[in-house]
């Protein structure tokens, strides 16, 4: 797979994969319905669903390299873990993270979207039968009350790996709890988009003139914006307060030049929200692997 590269003014943002597996419509959003999804495989493939028009769900990581810092959006599934549900990717991550062109000493800034396994794994890493931090020189950004949630609320959500993945960076000095809004830099910052999870965020990047939206799970699959009341009442902690969140970000971002780059989406893992006569649809950015991030937008994207 080619490497997954965008640019919003000056700041880059780079793709780091870690897995892509297929699931079933029903089990991902058990509130669709069938006639309605065949409505969108036009649009939907061949990026979105497989053949067997199961949905691709993407685990990766999302680097920023700004003027001022190099900041790592979530941190996948991680070393170490079997979720049952992924397939084991080893250490398909940090290659993929040196491939980028980045050393984990480089990294100055670990946001985690919200705190599910597949968004915390490699904030740590085994040292032996240890887990130490990965990133021994960043500052880990968790949204206090996505905290005091999994914390306070007694109610395990997932399974978690809190212990495993956020206690070591608190033991070791490196956590920062901020405000759901908080900026990271001038041209980086948090938008609360609660619901997936109380303290869930997203991350805006404005530079330049462009801007971007990464949406961390206000949204899991682009057939969502379509259908923007498609979820999961088993995964997402509160349905009805996450669509709006995502309502929310697609009355903002619809239809504008905003590139929305999906925490999940299945490469090209990026493009834009559109609204034509029937409805709302996600058109794919597809990219070439050149360096000046050739825009090609191929025949077969819209319907
Ligand atoms: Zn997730």
């Amino acid at each position: 797979m080619s490497r997954l590269r965008w640019q919003i003014g000056e700041v880059s943002i780079d793709l780091i994969a870690e897995s892509c597996t297929p699931f079933d419509r029903a089990f991902l959003c058990p509130n669709s319905d069938q006639a309605r999804f065949d409505r969108h495989t036009p649009w939907l493939r061949p990026h979105f669903i497989d053949e067997e028009g199961r949905l691709l769900l993407s685990i990766h990581s999302l680097l920023i390299r700004s003027r001022e810092k190099n900041i790592l959006v979530d941190t996948c599934l991680g070393e170490g873990f079997d979720f049952g549900v992924f397939p084991d990717a080893g250490n398909t991550f940090m290659k993929n993270l040196q491939a980028a062109g980045v050393d984990r000493a480089d990294i100055d800034v670990i946001l985690c979207t919200h705190l599910h396994y597949d968004h915390i794994g490699w904030n740590t890493m085994l040292e032996g039968d240890r887990r130490i931090p990965t990133f021994p020189n960043a500052e880990y950004l968790f949204a206090k009350e996505e905290w005091l949630h999994w914390t306070n609320s007694g109610k395990a959500d997932s399974p978690s790996t809190l212990a495993e993945c956020v206690q070591p960076i608190i033991d070791a000095g490196l956590a920062s709890f901020v405000e759901t809004d908080h900026r990271i830099t001038n041209e980086v910052e948090l938008e609360p988009s609660p619901g997936h999870t109380p303290g869930h965020v997203s991350v805006k990047i404005r530079s330049g003139g462009h801007e971007a939206f990464i949406t961390g799970d206000a949204i899991v699959h682009p057939v969502q914006w379509a259908e923007i009341d498609w979820g999961n009442a088993d995964v997402d902690h509160d349905l009805s307060q996450a669509i709006e969140a995502r309502r929310r970000i697609r009355d903002r971002c619809g239809d504008t030049d905003t590139l929305i780059i999906g925490t999940h989406f299945a490469p090209p893992s990026a493009g834009y929200v559109r609204k034509n006569r029937d409805g709302w649809w996600f058109e794919a950015r597809i990219q070439t692997s050149g360096p000046d991030d050739t825009l090609v937008r191929a025949d077969d994207v819209s319907r």
